[in-house]
């Protein structure tokens, strides 16, 4: 009966050794699947990302190209919709994202083109607030990048429920004035509300229309400067490079619906065949036609579809930028522009797709399931065969 006795013990202590092993290496295991799908996915992408070559390479040019990242429809959800585990997911999957890029890339500005935030239209003070120290922690950057954004309608309302408050809140936090030129290594970016462009002479629209001819003026001094009636034309016009400029802006100029639209990330069939609504999901189409008149720009980037789209506006191209929150695609993405006085060379960075890490989740738990049955069935055979053994004695 002793010898029984040393074999139970022996076979029990060798039990739990094997089930120690077992759950250690299941661990290990379960860590390195997380660590791959929540942090080094991000940089395994990222890193295949390029700038593309500037076009005018052979030209002589004083300045180094600009390298801009331009990002849109981040959502940051508030406290009134957002469920917390999808709000939890969705800002550390932007977070990751933003913070490889910013790392592995190394632009010199960001663009935001709008809807950073889901609910800016609705929050108050407290949730406003809130909502902007974890957007400014999560796209946090060093010195040398600067980041801009334009405005959205999630950010302050769409027109009908834009106010000054909740336009002046967002100025603030962003340290930014709609309807201005921002210029950077010679290169002129207009940044427009377009929310404010409903045309019907409101007390913001107004002051939108008001900044947009002063950038237009200043845009056309920068194209006179040798022309003798300059300096009495523009003796009071803040001075910009004479360069054509880039518009930025959230919602798309006038297009009827997304039907010409292509690529991976375009909108579904379903989604093409929806005509689009003036002032709503696009501009209407005389301010669409005034902006083109007034900024002359050579490249329009917009956000606001959540879709990737090229269109032509004159043989302007305008680029839509598709939504940066894989709440709202399954293939978030960003564009890189490197881009010089005279002109510009984009290409789309993908970010990692939400199937391709549910799969790795899947069969990481498929694997972990098949391992312990083989750990495990083992056991189960010795402690039968032992049970059959033992019940002559
Ligand atoms: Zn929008």
């Amino acid at each position: 009966m002793a010898a029984v006795k040393t074999g139970l013990g022996t076979e029990k202590s060798s039990r739990l050794n094997r089930t120690s092993v077992l759950l250690l290496k299941c661990l290990g295991f379960i860590f390195a699947i997380f660590f791959f799908c929540e942090f080094l996915v991000y940089y395994l992408v990222i890193i295949q990302c390029h700038w593309p070559n500037p076009k005018t390479e052979t030209i002589p040019n004083p300045t180094t190209p600009l390298k801009a990242i331009f990002l849109s429809d981040t959502h940051l959800l508030g406290e009134i919709t957002g469920h917390w585990f999808d709000k939890l997911r969705r800002e550390w999957q932007m977070e990751r994202a933003y913070q490889s890029a910013i790392w592995l890339l190394q632009p010199d500005i960001v663009f935001i083109l709008g809807d950073i935030f889901d609910e800016g239209k609705w929050s108050n003070s407290k949730a406003w607030e809130n909502d902007v120290a974890r957007f400014q922690a999560m796209f946090r950057h060093p010195p040398h990048t600067e980041l801009l954004v334009v405005v959205g309608n999630h950010d302050i309302g769409f027109h009908y429920e834009m106010t000054v408050h909740k336009l002046n809140r967002f100025e603030k936090a962003f340290n930014l004035t709609s309807g201005k030129v921002v210029s950077r290594k010679g290169i002129n970016f207009v940044l427009v509300n377009s929310v404010a462009l409903e045309g019907d002479n409101c007390k913001i629209c107004r002051a939108a229309e008001d900044q947009i001819l002063e950038v237009s003026r200043q845009l056309s001094c920068s194209r006179m400067k040798n022309h003798p009636d300059s300096v009495k034309k523009c003796r009071n016009v803040l001075p910009v490079p004479p360069s054509a400029p880039i518009l930025l802006q959230h919602y798309p100029l006038y297009r009827t619906s997304d039907s010409e639209c292509t690529g991976e990330d375009a909108p579904s069939p379903e989604e093409k065949n929806l005509l689009f609504k003036e002032k709503y999901d696009v501009l209407s189409q005389y301010a669409s036609q005034k902006l083109l008149r007034l900024i002359q720009p050579r490249l329009i980037l917009s956000g606001h579809t959540h879709s990737a789209c090229e269109v032509l506006h004159d043989n302007v191209p305008e680029i839509s930028v598709p939504s940066f929150s894989w709440r709202n695609r399954n293939n978030p993405s960003f564009i890189m522009a490197t881009i010089t006085t005279e002109d510009f060379s984009l290409e789309k960075c993908f970010l990692p797709t939400e199937n391709t890490v549910i799969r790795v989740y899947c069969v990481a738990a498929a694997l972990l399931c098949i391992c312990a049955v083989i750990y495990l069935l083992p056991l189960d055979f010795s402690k039968s065969f032992y049970t059959i053994k033992q019940k002559p004695v």
